[in-house]
């Protein structure tokens, strides 16, 4: 039967921009209701996504460098993979995760209602239970936030079996490591998992259409960071289109050409990934029948306020356009809470970082150098490499550098790149900066506890207005 109850806003989807819109316009005074299909709360993020991916990356890195990186430190080992309890330290992880919004859930008096949501017209959302029941939540706002699935490749008929061809979704999950592993895509997801893999004994090839890893990233850095990956044990075959990808003796193929036109090639694997993106998703959300627009590329057409075209209806995270990342998807879910309070949500999409959990990390925030160059801005460049930081040379993580852009004239920070260990913690300095507009100079100029890694960050800093003092 169908019974309904009202609310100030229901959230369809419970990832990072869902779950904590509804966190934040609860703690404002709304009543709130949260949907989610899935089993548990968390979204990609928490259940096969951020969460599960970095638990995978710790541990095969303290793996990787009990096996290569110990003996130089004087510490003798000769470590035992135990894949299962790998899995299970990761599974352990995402349950604390998801059992902790659930229980954000119940302190903010917030509704979980599990099933599959769909929006009837404005005012109104449908959830159909898996055992088909029925139920309607009326409500005065809608909040999409039903974020992305595995995209595939573009012209392409992949054949997933979540054993030899997988996405993301299994490639978290192999019950065994496969001796050789293709990875199709050399972007955030496919270079962290294929780390995964490499480190616990795969050989991993990258297949990559663009003639760089990590596309949007800075050139400097995706240069320096593929050669590290090399060492590492990765092979790369840049610059090449997947045509066929497909099941044989060995496992599975993949065939690709020359981006521009050549010799096809195959390769052979046990395990291909398929790690070419994502995209938003919106299945049977109803969106048609509710009149709300999408936009070429199927995202929910939103304003700056995150409003669809319908009134009532928004949507914010991986649906809508920008950078799918967990902590955007997050802010925008506090700035519409905020926005439907009644108070001036925004989101400064200028500084957003990025960070690739690899070994060494990657994290970027801001303009790249391309970035700058293609819009005519005048700017002065400061680097640091961690071989000349005491910290890195202690610790033996000498790898990589920091490179801080700045305004010829005025000097306001306008982009920050580290490939280096601890770039995920250390990138958030220079957002924080960037967000307050500070200057190369007043990053050089704040005292930086020593000896640390970030010290690196202040001497990128002093090279771009000064000269460095270590080098
Ligand atoms: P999602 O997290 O995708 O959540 C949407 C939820 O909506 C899902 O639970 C879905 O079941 C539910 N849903 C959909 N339709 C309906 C419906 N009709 N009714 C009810 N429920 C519905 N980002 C980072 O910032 N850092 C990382 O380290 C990182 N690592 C990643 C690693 C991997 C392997 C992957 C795949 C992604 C990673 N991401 C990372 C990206 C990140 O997961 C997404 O940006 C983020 O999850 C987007 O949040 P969201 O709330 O928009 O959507």
């Amino acid at each position: 039967s169908d019974t309904s109850e009202t609310f100030d806003l229901v959230v369809i989807g419970s990832g990072p921009g869902g779950y904590v819109c509804a966190v934040k316009a609860a703690q404002l005074g709304l009543k709130v209701a949260v949907v989610e299909k899935r089993a548990t709360y968390g979204g990609t993020c928490l259940n096969v996504g951020c969460i599960p991916s970095k638990a995978l990356l710790h541990a095969s890195e303290m793996f990787a460098e009990a096996s290569h990186g110990f003996a130089d430190l004087g510490v003798k080992v000769t470590p035992e993979l135990d894949l299962p309890t790998m899995l299970a330290h990761k599974d352990k992880t995402v349950r604390a995760n998801t059992d902790g919004v659930a229980f954000l859930f119940k302190k903010n008096k917030i509704t979980g209602v599990t099933g599959a949501g769909r929006i009837v017209k404005a005012g109104e959302v449908e959830v159909t239970a898996e055992d088909g029941a029925k139920r309607t939540l009326k409500t005065k706002a809608i909040c999409i936030a039903t974020g992305s699935s595995v995209a595939g490749i573009p012209g392409l008929d992949v054949a997933f079996d979540r054993d030899t061809i997988v996405s993301s979704d299994d490639a978290i999950a192999l019950k065994k490591v496969p001796a050789t592993m293709v990875v199709v895509g050399g972007g955030v997801i496919g270079l962290e998992l294929g780390s995964v893999w490499s480190r616990l004994g795969a050989r991993v090839t990258v297949v990559e259409y663009l003639d760089k890893i990590l596309g949007p990233m800075d050139a400097d850095v995706s240069t320096q960071f593929q050669k590290l990956l090399v060492k590492q044990g990765f092979h790369f075959k840049l610059g090449a289109r997947v045509t066929a990808v497909a099941k044989s003796s060995a496992g599975a193929s993949v065939t690709f050409e020359p981006a521009q036109g050549g010799a096809a090639e195959t390769l052979e694997a046990e395990v291909v990934l398929i790690a070419t993106g994502r995209k938003p998703y919106t299945d049977g959300l109803g969106l048609q029948d509710a009149g709300v627009s999408l936009d070429k590329a199927g995202r929910v057409e939103i304003d700056a306020h995150y409003r669809t075209n319908v009134e009532g209806i928004y949507a914010i995270g991986d649906v809508v356009k920008g950078p799918m990342l967990a902590h955007k998807a997050e802010d925008e879910g506090i700035a519409l809470a905020e926005i439907l309070a009644g108070q001036k949500g925004h989101v400064n999409y200028a500084v957003i970082p990025s960070v690739v959990y690899t070994s060494p990390e990657v994290a970027s925030v801001g303009q790249t150098e391309e970035e700058l160059k293609k819009n005519g801005v005048a700017y002065k460049v400061g680097k640091f490499p961690f071989s000349a930081n005491g910290r890195a040379r202690a610790m033996l993580h000498t790898d990589g550098f920091v490179k801080v852009l700045a305004d010829a004239k005025t000097d306001r920070v306008l982009g920050a790149h580290i490939v280096g260990h601890g770039a995920g913690e250390m990138i958030a300095e220079a957002a924080v900066l960037m967000e307050f507009g500070g200057s190369s100079e007043d990053l050089a100029r704040t005292c930086h506890a020593h000896p640390t890694m970030s010290e690196a960050v202040r001497e990128a800093a002093f090279a771009a207005f000064a000269k460095p003092i270590h080098m």
